[in-house]
C-alpha cells in the first residue's frame, strides 16, 4: 500500500511523529482538537485532489480546516486526514479595488489588513482570528451586515475543489447551482480555495469603546431606532475580581452614520450611569478586529458556542435568559466565564435578499445572540504563560462533569430563546449555521432550501466525502 507521504505535492504532510504535528492540531477551543492520522498542508490547489483520492481510496475520513474556530470537531478528525488550508492564506485586491480575492485558509485579519491599506471595507466576521472559509460558507455576519448584508451576499465568484478532484470556478454564470449552494450550505459541496468578494470605500474611523454597568436588565430599546450604520454588542459577563453579573456594551458607529455618536450613545448614559465610559475611535477594520484580544487571551480554553435568532428583544426572552445565565454561572464556578453576547442592530440589507436566493434562509428581520460556554481546564500552557494574571479559580482543573453540564445548559438556553421567539412572533426563525452544533434538525438550519440542497449534494458529493460538519443527506431521486 502506498504511503500518503509519497504523494508528489508541494505542501507538507505531517504525521504524529512530525515536529509540527501538535501545533497543526491546535484549534480555537480545546474541545475541537482530535488526533488525526495525517495533517496535509497544501501550498497549491493542485495538492488537494491527490490527497482526496488517497483518503477516499483508503477509507479515511476527510476533514478541512479553515481558521479552526468552529467550536465543534468539524475541522478535525480522529484517525483521518485533515486538509489544513492555513498556508493558502493570500489576499489580493483587484486593480480597481472593488473585488478582493481571498484564499480558503485566510482569516478575516488577513483580509482587513489588505483592505485597510487601500481604504476599502469588506463585510465579514468581526474578529481577526475567525477563518474566512467556515464563516463565509455559513453566512458571515459583522458590523457591515446592516448596510451590505452578510459576507456571503457579497460573493461574486469562488474556486472550489470538488469531491471528485475537479477544480471549478463558480459564479452566477458558471456552475450556478454550486454558487447557490455554497452561499449558506456550509462545507458540504467542496473545498473553497478562493473567494472573490465585493469591497466598499471606507468612510473613515468608526466610533467604538465600552460602557460598563452593574448587572441589570438591558431593555433593547436601542434596537427599535438603530440605523444600519450603528450596532451595539451587549455582553453579559462576570469579570473578576468580583465575578458579579455585569453588562458590557461595546458600540460600533460608522463614520458614515447620520446621527452623531453623542446622539446615539446619550440614551445609554441617561437611563443608567455606566461605571466605565470609555469611547474612542478605530481607524480601520483591523483595529476593530483586535478589540477583544485581551479578554480572548485570558478566556478559558474550553469553549462551546450556540446561537439564537429572534425577531425582537421580547421582555420574556431577555428576563428568562438573564435568570438562566445568572443561575448557571452562580452554580458552576468553573464555567462562570460563560457569556451571552447580544447583537443589537438593524438587520437592514440581510432582509433585502430573498430566503431562496441563496442557500442561507434566515432573511426575516431578526436580532442575534451568541451563547458562549467557557470553562476552565488544566493546561500547562495556561499555567506557564498566564497564571500570574488569572484568578485562582481559572487555573485549577475543571471538574469532569463541567463539560456535560455546560453543553446541556447551552442547548437549553438556545432552545428557550428559539421557542419563546416562536411563541411570541408566531414564526420559527430556525438556527444560524455559523453557530449550529450539528445536533439540530437540518430543516431548522436550511429551512425551505433543504430539498434543493439535498439534490445538489447528490450532484456534487454523491459519496459523502464531506462527511464532517452539518451534513446534508443526498437525494438521488
Ligand atoms: C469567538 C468567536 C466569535 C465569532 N463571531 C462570529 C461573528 O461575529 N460572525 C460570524 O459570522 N461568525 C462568528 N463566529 C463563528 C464562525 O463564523 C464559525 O465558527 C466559522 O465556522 C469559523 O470559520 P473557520 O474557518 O475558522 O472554522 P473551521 O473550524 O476551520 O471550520 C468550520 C467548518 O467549515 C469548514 N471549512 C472551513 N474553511 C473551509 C473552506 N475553505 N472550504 C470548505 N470548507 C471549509 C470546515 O471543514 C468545518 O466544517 C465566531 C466564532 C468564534 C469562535
Amino acid at each position: 500500500m502506498s504511503d500518503i507521504t509519497s504523494l508528489k505535492i508541494q505542501g507538507k504532510v505531517l504525521s504524529p511523529e512530525s515536529p509540527d504535528y501538535q501545533k497543526a492540531l491546535h484549534r480555537n477551543s480545546d474541545l475541537s482538537i482530535l488526533d488525526a492520522a495525517y495533517v496535509v498542508q497544501p501550498e497549491a490547489y493542485t495538492d488537494i485532489p491527490p490527497v482526496l483520492a488517497y483518503a477516499t481510496s483508503h477509507g479515511l475520513e476527510v476533514a478541512v480546516t479553515g481558521g479552526g474556530c468552529h467550536s465543534s470537531t468539524w475541522a478535525s478528525s480522529k484517525g483521518g486526514v485533515v486538509i489544513d488550508l492555513g498556508r493558502l492564506n493570500k489576499v489580493t485586491l483587484s486593480a480597481d479595488k472593488k473585488v478582493v480575492t481571498i484564499q480558503g485558509g485566510a482569516r478575516w485579519g488577513d483580509v482587513y489588513e489588505v483592505g485597510g491599506k487601500e481604504q476599502r471595507e469588506i463585510p465579514g466576521a468581526p474578529l481577526w482570528f475567525v477563518g474566512v472559509g467556515g464563516s463565509l460558507l455559513s453566512g458571515a455576519s459583522g458590523y457591515l451586515s446592516g448596510r451590505y448584508s452578510l459576507g456571503i451576499d457579497n460573493l461574486v465568484a469562488a474556486t472550489v475543489v470538488l469531491a471528485d478532484g475537479r477544480i471549478v470556478r463558480t459564479s452566477a454564470e458558471d456552475e450556478p447551482d454550486l454558487f447557490w449552494a455554497i452561499r449558506g450550505g456550509g462545507n458540504q459541496f467542496g473545498i473553497v480555495v478562493e473567494f472573490e468578494l465585493r469591497t466598499y470605500p471606507a468612510p473613515g474611523p468608526a466610533t467604538t469603546g465600552t460602557l460598563i454597568y452593574p448587572g441589570t436588565e438591558f431593555d433593547g430599546e436601542f434596537h427599535e431606532q438603530a440605523s444600519v450604520d450603528e450596532k451595539l454588542t451587549v455582553v453579559w459577563a462576570r469579570p473578576g475580581p468580583h465575578f458579579k453579573p455585569t453588562i458590557i456594551v461595546a458600540p460600533w458607529i460608522s463614520a458614515g452614520a447620520e446621527r452623531s455618536p453623542h446622539q446615539i450613545l446619550e440614551p445609554l448614559r441617561i437611563k443608567a450611569t455606566p461605571v466605565v465610559d470609555k469611547i474612542t475611535t478605530a481607524p480601520d477594520q483591523t483595529t476593530l478586529s483586535h478589540a477583544s484580544d485581551a479578554s480572548q487571551a485570558r478566556a478559558p480554553r474550553r469553549l462551546q458556542i450556540r446561537g439564537g435568532a429572534f425577531s425582537k428583544f421580547w421582555t420574556d426572552i431577555m428576563v428568562g435568559s438573564w435568570e438562566r445565565w445568572v443561575k448557571f454561572t452562580e452554580d458552576n464556578e468553573d464555567a462562570r466565564a460563560s457569556t451571552l453576547i447580544w447583537d443589537v442592530r438593524n438587520p437592514g440589507a440581510i432582509t433585502k435578499v430573498g430566503p431562496t436566493d441563496t442557500a442561507y434562509p434566515i432573511r426575516k428581520p431578526h436580532c442575534f445572540v451568541a451563547i458562549q460556554g467557557r470553562w476552565v481546564s488544566f493546561s500547562i500552557h495556561l499555567i506557564e504563560e498566564t497564571a500570574d494574571h488569572l484568578p485562582p479559580c481559572m487555573i485549577r482543573n475543571t471538574r469532569p462533569e463541567t463539560d456535560e453540564v455546560t453543553s446541556a445548559w447551552l442547548r437549553s438556553i438556545a432552545d428557550f430563546i428559539r421557542e419563546a421567539n416562536t411563541a411570541n412572533s408566531g414564526e420559527d426563525l430556525g438556527v444560524i449555521l455559523t453557530m449550529a452544533k450539528g445536533d439540530e434538525l437540518p430543516e431548522a438550519v436550511f429551512g425551505q432550501n433543504l430539498p434543493r440542497l439535498r439534490k445538489l449534494k447528490a450532484k456534487y458529493d454523491p459519496k459523502n466525502v464531506w462527511s464532517k460538519g452539518f451534513t446534508i443527506e443526498p437525494d438521488f431521486s
